[in-house]
């Protein structure tokens, strides 16, 4: 028997979330195990531990998008898997897994065991704690990600303001402490007044009232972002687009606002703006691999605790539901043992 969060939806009821005893069956299949030290809240958690649809697709299913733990047995590949199987993983490594659906359609992170496929595994990076890379975690992943595709088209030394959105979340608190060390100029847009000193202690130079972004606007707007780091969408992210400069690039990877995108052409065909998109869950290995280099190396540890709040495991389902009503600063990390 093990703790885990396991969220539960019976045909004649809404789905709920309870920390229950469970048995080795809800595991799932897998050929490594894994002692969980550390899981987070994301968003994707907020939903999942709310009981709202959307992120688990089972019936009964243990929560949690990441974990971090010690690898504690090694079997041969499940037959009929797609996974290759890692040779190179041994017990007792110290291994980290986001995405790859645990929490949505694999036992996840938020227990204190997990199976799962070898392949799926990124070692602990060398100088970064089990702590501080379940703080990281799934928000942290993305907003190197995001991070990466803007350096393809943008440099510092180019110049120019970098809008984050969703600034004092999860994957924008990281988004902003990344492009600050890197050398961006940082514009942080929060619903948050009581906040601006905490972006600011981040690495933010101006913030925005995120009321200014929200409405629907003109499809063209006076030009102002050299590239942003969306994890809003909905008009937030139309408005966005139509205030980024000639040739500006913007990541988007999330909807806090909302799914839709009230937007037009007119930034992509008239000043030549790229709109990519960022996906952290079945993210290729070389650039996970490459993401969790570089997190490991530009991101401020220090700046990386101070944006962290620790919790127990039983706490973990009350936060889920502050998540959901904006009101969690940065990145919680879940103790599990
Ligand atoms: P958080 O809840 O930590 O951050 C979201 C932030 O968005 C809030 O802190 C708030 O910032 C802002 N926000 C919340 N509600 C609204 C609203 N109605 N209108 C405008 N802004 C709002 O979540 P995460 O950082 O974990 O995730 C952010 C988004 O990114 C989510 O949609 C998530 O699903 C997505 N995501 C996508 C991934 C991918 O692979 N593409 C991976 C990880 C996350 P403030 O108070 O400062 O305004």
């Amino acid at each position: 028997m093990f703790r885990a969060i396991v969220v539960s939806r019976p045909s004649d009821s809404a789905a709920h979330a309870d920390l229950v005893d469970a048995t080795d069956d809800a595991l799932g299949e897998g050929d490594v195990e894994i002692d969980v030290e550390y899981s987070s809240i994301n968003y994707k958690d907020g939903i999942a531990l709310t009981g709202a649809p959307g992120v688990i697709k089972a019936q009964s299913l243990i929560a949690g998008i990441d974990l971090v733990g010690t690898v504690s047995s090694v079997s041969e590949p499940v037959e009929g898997s797609p996974t290759t199987g890692s040779p190179t993983v041994k017990v007792g490594d110290r291994v980290i897994v986001n995405g790859h659906g645990i929490g949505e359609n694999h036992p996840g992170g938020l227990s204190e065991r997990a199976r799962v496929n070898s392949d799926w595994l990124v070692p602990l990076p060398a100088g970064i704690s089990a702590s501080q890379a379940a703080a990281i975690g799934t928000a942290g992943f993305t907003a190197m990600l995001s991070v990466l595709a803007i350096e393809k088209q943008l440099s510092p030394a180019d110049g120019g303001e970098v809008l984050v959105t969703g600034a004092s979340g999860g994957v924008g608190s990281i988004a902003i402490a990344l492009l600050s060390k890197l050398g961006y100029r940082v514009t942080a847009s929060t619903g948050r007044a009581a906040e601006h000193d905490y972006l600011r202690s981040l690495g933010a130079s101006d913030v925005v009232d995120r009321a200014t972004l929200s409405e629907p606007g003109k499809p063209l707007q006076t030009q102002r972002w050299a590239a942003a780091v969306d994890s809003v969408g909905s008009h937030t992210l139309a408005n966005v687009l139509a205030q980024t400069n000639y040739g500006g690039i913007v990541a988007t990877c999330g909807l806090a606002q909302g799914a839709d995108l009230p937007a037009t052409v007119m930034p992509f065909i008239l000043r030549a703006v790229t709109l990519t998109g960022i996906n952290s869950v079945y993210c290729p290995r070389p650039l996970r691999l490459e993401a969790w280099g570089r997190l490991a190396r530009d991101l401020d540890l220090g700046l990386l605790d101070s944006l962290t709040t620790s919790i127990a495991l039983d706490e973990a389902i009350g936060v889920a539901g502050r998540i959901m009503r904006g009101d969690v600063r940065g990145r919680t990390v879940v103790r599990v043992q």
